[in-house]
């Protein structure tokens, strides 16, 4: 059985926490003669009507250091579970919902995109309409170059799929879904990404989003991000959060929608290349903190993100009060 040093770690996650953790395989991903599975994790109640957060990573196989960050999240948090009262009432009152790898293969083989070629961040089906770069924003043209889309009228890859029926799951059974998802690349900055990558127009969250992340800047004045929305960046061809946001309200409009607020965490590699350019030589260098204590200080650095989002999740009404 092929692995790495990630999934790994996940499984070992999973091995030593079975009452805390419910794990299931999303999906099975061919890597040649064998497979490759996509774990989708539940932590804490999952009694419907909940708020859920959801912790995704690794959806580009080369950016490692976002699912090394939401492992070392659940890895902290469930060992505090073992003890701490307070943690355990939160966790009757919010959902933790997690992919640490969505794409397995692509992480084993050192691949941005999934073995079949297609950038996973593309593959939604709908097309940008703003500030769109060529080819960062996605194409079709060849799977042999980078940001590939995937063939028009294909259906989404497997690892895709995993990922949106996975957050319809808890779509449709809570009032309040928020999510982020850890990736790394895009200039010196840690950037906060909200939708839409596809239109500049405010996705049907915002306001809720903006009093959230109102409280996040009074609670923590110094923080590093810069927040913005992804298509102020750069415009995106088939974001999976974008589709998940529309089909959210696709889904639900014959009544109200849940509140989905889809956070993307783009840690800016920029920094790390800048002070070690050497690590470029390496396979992933571009995207990871290789020196030791910079790898440390990264998983240190936004722990206190997570853990406001989980204390967000479960007061999510105070977000809401204008619905
Ligand atoms: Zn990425």
């Amino acid at each position: 059985m092929k692995s790495f040093y990630e999934l790994e770690k996940l499984e070992l996650l999973i091995k030593n926490n079975p009452s805390l953790i419910k794990a299931e395989q999303l999906a099975q991903v061919p890597v040649g003669i064998t497979e490759l599975p996509v774990w989708g994790l539940t932590i804490g109640s999952s009694r419907p009507g909940l708020p859920v957060l959801a912790l995704i990573g690794g959806i580009h196989g080369l950016e490692k250091v976002g699912s090394q960050a939401v492992l070392a999240f659940l890895h902290g948090l469930v060992n505090r579970l073992k003890w701490d009262k307070n943690y355990q009432t939160l966790l009757n009152e919010v959902t933790i919902i997690s992919i640490p790898i969505v794409n397995p293969g692509g992480m084993l083989l050192h691949r941005r995109s999934n073995l079949n070629g297609v950038d996973l961040m593309r593959n939604a089906p709908q097309d940008a309409q703003e500030n769109i770069h060529f080819p960062v924003s996605g194409h079709r043209i060849s799977s042999h170059l980078p940001w590939y889309r995937g063939r028009q009228g294909d259906e989404m890859e497997l690892e895709s799929k995993a990922l949106v029926q996975f957050c319809q799951r808890f779509t449709d059974q809570s009032p309040f879904v928020l999510s982020l998802d850890v990736h790394s690349g895009f200039g010196l900055h840690d950037r906060l990404w909200y939708p839409y990558g596809c239109y500049n127009k405010d996705f049907p969250d915002f306001d809720q989003f903006a009093r959230m992340y109102h409280a996040f800047s009074e609670t923590f004045p110094y923080h590093v991000y810069k927040t913005e929305s992804q298509a102020d960046s750069y415009g995106i061809h088939g974001d999976l959060w974008d589709f998940i946001t529309l089909e959210n309200q696709r889904r639900h409009a014959h009544g109200t929608p849940p509140t989905l607020i889809p956070l993307t965490l783009e840690l800016g590699s920029w920094r790390w290349v800048k002070k070690n350019p050497i690590q470029l030589l390496g396979k992933g260098g571009m995207f990871n903190p290789v020196k030791r204590h910079r790898y440390e200080r990264t998983m240190r650095r936004h722990y206190h993100l997570f853990d406001f989002l989980l204390h967000a999740c479960a007061n999510y009404t105070f977000w809401e009060n204008d619905k």
